[in-house]
């Protein structure tokens, strides 16, 4: 079986290089092809013989992703569908760092990447869970979501992703052997070169799994998604807070904290007389005390087959007062990308509610 060519390391790539008889340095063109040089295909590859180019079709796949669907324009935030081998669909998107109401472009970029197909996680607010869990995606799937998205935007000169975000569809600490992986090659210099502390980790809180991550040596930024300050409001949207209550994630974020000082965000999504009362203002500024993180409130973006609403305006202003007269560093993610369906998991759900339709 073929396999692909974004995650054979470099090690491995020479001695095949030497197998077919070609001189060490083939294999340091063919990385630099495939991570940087942001080749389209083999046929691109200029300075390698044809004939190694036909043993390399032979041998590898160039990437595992297909885009089916994009959204979005150059320089504001841009969401792509892609297609995998058993087609199945996943998502990544695009979001400049900083996108202005003039339209005014950025060169640096974020990607938010997918990890699974699905979510067997099932929080009551996110589109990805809804078809509940397929499969982890393979590490070339999350290393080809980066290299697509800078194939893509080649013509706009030099590398555009600076940083990622592992928040798209899936849970990425369920999914931590293949997303290792696949981050340590986004990570090395022959490859994206993004530094570890660029590289933030979202979380619905397995408190394992992040123990575990404390003890890697990188220092990757932690994201914890809490979306209620007590386990009484947050059992009500996330399943897993009763397997790891809110006192055990606390317990494993502040090993990781005392370990990777200062990487800790609490994502907090706003929702409509769940979670924004003042008494969870005030439990939520306490945690972000105890565990020295900053806030990251997120207004809840609508999702049909769920009940709740967005909290007005007036509700949302109450509730970043209230956090900080509390003390909590807080910032407010207004959602870039409504209009392209941004929530995590909602494009993916649109495409397959059309494909059933063509389907009847
Ligand atoms: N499974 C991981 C990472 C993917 S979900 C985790 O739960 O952290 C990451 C984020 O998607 C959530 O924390 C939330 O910030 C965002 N999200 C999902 N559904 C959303 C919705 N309906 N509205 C706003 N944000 C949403
Ligand atoms: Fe899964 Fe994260 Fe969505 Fe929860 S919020 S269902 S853990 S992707």
């Amino acid at each position: 079986m073929r396999q692909p060519v974004s995650t054979i390391s470099p090690e491995l790539l020479q001695e095949w290089v030497c197998s077919a008889g070609e001189p060490d340095y083939r294999s340091q063109q063919i990385l630099q092809w495939i991570h940087q040089s942001r080749a389209k295909g083999w046929v691109e590859m200029s300075n390698i013989p044809s004939k190694i180019q036909e043993r390399l079709i032979l041998e590898f796949t160039f990437s595992t992703l297909i885009l089916q669907r994009k959204q979005g324009n150059a320089g504001m935030t841009q969401k792509f569908l892609w297609r995998l081998k058993d087609d199945q669909f996943v998502e990544s998107v695009l979001i400049p760092a900083s996108t202005s109401l003039y339209g005014e472009t950025s060169d640096r970029f974020t990607l938010c990447v997918s990890t699974q197909v699905g979510c067997a996680y099932g929080c009551k607010f996110c589109a990805s869970g809804l078809n509940g869990f397929k499969r982890n995606l393979e590490p070339a799937e999350i290393v080809d979501q980066v290299l697509s998205v800078e194939r893509m935007q080649r013509g706009e000169g030099d590398r555009v992703i600076t940083n990622l975000v592992i928040m798209g569809m899936g849970e990425p600490l369920a999914n931590y052997t293949n997303l290792m992986h696949a981050l340590n090659i986004l990570n090395a210099k022959w490859s994206a070169n993004i530094g570890a502390r660029k590289i933030t980790i979202s979380t619905s809180g397995l408190a394992p799994q992040i123990r575990k991550l404390a003890k890697e040596p990188q220092q990757y930024r932690l994201a914890i998604s809490l979306h209620g300050a007590t386990d009484r409001v947050r059992e009500q949207i996330m399943p897993i807070n009763k397997k790891h209550p809110l006192s055990q994630l606390i317990n494993a974020v502040e090993e990781y904290q005392s370990l990777k000082n200062g990487m800790v965000t609490l994502e907090y999504i706003l929702i409509a007389d769940l979670n924004d009362s003042p008494e969870q203002a005030l439990a939520l500024a306490n945690i972000a005390e105890r565990l020295r993180a900053k806030v990251n409130l997120i207004p809840y973006n609508e999702v049909d087959e769920f009940k709740w609403k967005r909290p007005t305006q007036t509700a949302q202003d109450a509730f970043i007062q209230n956090l900080e007269k509390f003390g909590a560093p807080t910032t407010l993610r207004r959602e870039k990308g409504h209009d392209i369906d941004a929530a995590c998991g909602q494009l993916r759900l649109r495409n397959e509610k059309e494909l059933d339709a063509q389907r009847v």
